[in-house]
């Protein structure tokens, strides 16, 4: 089975400062480091890792960053044969400035992100049975994606980050959609997180079909299954986190790939945390997306 990627590549170019600069202040970084990113290759890294096969459907700048990015995946063994390469605008790049404390400023230039048009999406390979989009590329390439995929019984998975008012659009045409707890307040259009998986069945109201499930991520809470008639809470893995950057994109990778391999949502949930519980033990996103492995070790 496989599983197709219709998401977004960027690079992260981080600079570490001892203080974050105020407007018009110009400040000296320490530190800098390039790192992949994008939650489209995140989640392809974590569902290859985690054993599944991953194709990738991006589009990127025809430079350096790009061949680099092009590279990294390839170098995971994710299909990169539906990556383009476009002219005339750049790799889509992330700025990040991180101050002593952690805290920071994140500029996003979507770049080739932005130009990835249904016309340029590619028909899955025959033995594809899930279908994951995030919202970080055109909602109306996503809309073409699954609508596509809808007619042919496939399993469309949107991880709908980050939380985008025009995306609710793409809940007709979604099997699962995943949401963490401040993505669901947006599209609830309430004021407060759900402070744990009873309030979270209030995603319920996002349902739009009988078989839809919803997925809400709840942090150190875990997640929770949300169905029209019932629910299923998955306990996170106790551990003591280093870095949660990526451990989002870990879960949905790893969803991905279980549902795969023909897990029902509930039986995948246990296990997706898990992967995302050591996600949080290595700094970095993708550097950090657990092995098969070392999943299978833990829960052994
Ligand atoms: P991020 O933005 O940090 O990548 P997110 O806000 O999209 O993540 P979360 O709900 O915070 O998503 O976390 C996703 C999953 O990661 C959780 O469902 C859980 O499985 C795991 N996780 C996150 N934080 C912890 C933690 N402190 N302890 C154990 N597991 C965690």
């Amino acid at each position: 089975m496989a599983i197709q990627i219709l998401g977004s590549i960027n690079i992260d170019l981080i600079a570490s400062v001892a203080a974050l600069p105020r407007p018009g202040e110009t400040v000296l970084a320490h530190e800098t480091v390039r790192l992949p990113g994008g939650k489209g290759a995140n989640q392809a890294v974590a569902a290859a890792r985690m054993g599944g096969s991953a194709a990738m459907l991006a589009a990127v700048g025809r430079d350096e960053a790009g061949g680099w990015m092009i590279g990294n995946l390839r170098a995971e063994g994710v299909d990169v044969s539906g990556v383009q390469a476009l002219d005339e605008v750049a790799t889509g790049t992330a700025f990040i400035a991180v101050d002593a404390s952690a805290e920071n400023q994140i500029i996003v230039a979507a770049g080739a992100n932005a130009r990835i048009e249904p016309r340029l999406l590619l028909p899955p390979a025959v033995d594809t049975r899930v279908l994951l989009a995030q919202l970080e590329v055109p909602v109306a390439t996503i809309l073409a994606f699954f609508t596509a995929a809808g007619a042919k019984g496939r399993c469309r998975l949107l991880n709908a980050a980050p939380a985008l008012p025009e995306a609710a659009a793409l809940f007709a045409e979604t099997d699962i959609l995943v949401v963490n707890q401040h993505e669901l307040v947006h599209y609830l259009g309430r004021s407060h997180a759900p402070a744990g998986p009873e309030e979270a069945l209030a995603a319920r109201a996002l349902l739009t079909a009988p078989d839809q499930v919803v997925v809400v991520t709840l942090g150190a809470g875990g997640a929770v299954a949300v169905r029209i008639d019932g629910h299923f809470h998955a306990p996170a893995v106790p551990v003591v986190p280093v870095d949660t950057i990526g451990a989002g994109d870990c879960f949905v990778g790893a969803l991905a790939a279980l549902l795969d391999e023909g897990r029902s949502v509930e039986a995948a949930l246990p296990v997706a945390n898990v992967a995302a519980a050591l996600c949080t033990l290595a700094r970095g996103a993708a550097p950090a997306m657990p092995r098969r492995a070392a999943v299978e070790a833990f829960l052994d």
